[in-house]
């Protein structure tokens, strides 16, 4: 036996796999990204805790003498018990290494992948099928996001997607939905672009708003940022039903079918569903304005979705 094995032993210390299943729930939980361990750092500390390490647990260090340089290199038991665990989660491919995420995000983190993901929803007991709606970050997630975030803006763009049907596998095309999702509310900052309300379920797991397709996904609208905008339920089922679109320059246009409405339809306690507390009657946009909608898809949400349909604007 090593002669960490023979201290893990002697200390009681966790076996490996339940540790490794602990990091997993951990991620899920820090919306899918942990930093590399450190000492210091909360997350060495906050999985301990999960352990019920005591103090001569959390502070045993392995003594290593480098004879040649004549030093003792000291390395606490619990880091190194942490990251031979999340080194064997990254060779089962269940998370990626802070070097391969790195080059994605430019931060130094684990990151659970599509398969970790899963995994970590099989051991809390989370239907799978309550991903779209989660914001826990995947690896494979993040890369969509940062490739619909990259691409240059175009001067003529095409919202709709004529490559749709090439997707075969359903894996592929729900990433890809998740990948339009978290990149549009992100862009808004999990904002409704029409009220601005913004909101998450009490536990956090999940936000109100939606990505919605400016050119709808029904009619093969595209699954790219200058065609989504961030709704709430609510506006979301206004924009698509046509109660109100937006101009070229960013202001709401209201169906003037609103006026025609019964006096006790469309009211949240005293106030219009429609009303517009932004003052300059403007949707509230991204911070970069090469993710602002394209007016491709406004032009034809104007003149599809509407009601009623508008001949210039
Ligand atoms: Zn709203």
């Amino acid at each position: 036996m090593s002669y960490e094995s023979q201290m893990l032993e002697d200390l009681g210390m966790p076996a490996r796999i339940e540790v490794e299943n602990a990091l997993l729930k951990i991620l899920f939980k820090h919306n899918g990204v942990i930093k590399e361990f450190g000492s210091g750092q909360e997350i060495v500390d906050e999985i301990a805790n999960e352990f019920k390490l005591d103090e001569n647990q959390r502070s045993a260090y392995l003594q290593t003498i480098y004879r040649k340089e004549n030093r003792v290199k000291r390395a606490y038991l619990w880091h190194r018990l942490l990251f031979r665990a999340a080194d064997s989660l990254a060779r089962e491919k269940l998370v990626s290494r802070p070097t391969s995420t790195f080059s994605l995000t430019h931060k130094k983190e684990w990151m659970l992948t599509e398969e970790g993901y899963d995994k970590a929803l099989r051991l809390l007991n989370i239907p799978i099928s309550q991903k779209y709606f989660l914001p826990t970050k995947s690896y494979e997630v993040e890369k969509i996001v940062k490739k619909l975030n990259q691409k240059p803006r175009p001067k003529d763009h095409n919202p709709f997607d004529t490559t749709r049907k090439l997707l075969t596998s359903t894996k592929e095309y729900a990433i890809r939905a998740r990948g339009f999702r978290q990149a549009v509310i992100e862009a808004y900052d999990y904002q409704c672009a029409f009220c601005g309300i913004k909101i998450q379920a009490p536990d956090g797991m999940c936000w109100e708003v939606e990505a919605a397709h400016i050119v709808p996904h029904s009619v093969n609208g595209k699954d790219d940022i200058w065609n989504g905008i961030s709704l709430c339920h609510l506006h979301h089922w206004a924009f698509d039903a046509g109660w109100f679109t937006i101009k070229n320059d960013f202001e709401i246009l209201i169906s003037e079918a609103v006026n025609s409405l019964p006096k006790n339809y469309g009211k949240i306690s005293d106030q219009d569903f429609l009303q517009i507390s932004n003052k300059n009657l403007k949707i509230i946009l991204p911070e970069s304005k090469e993710i602002y909608p394209h007016q491709n898809s406004l032009v034809w949400h104007r003149e599809h979705k509407f009601y009623p349909k508008i001949t210039s604007l």
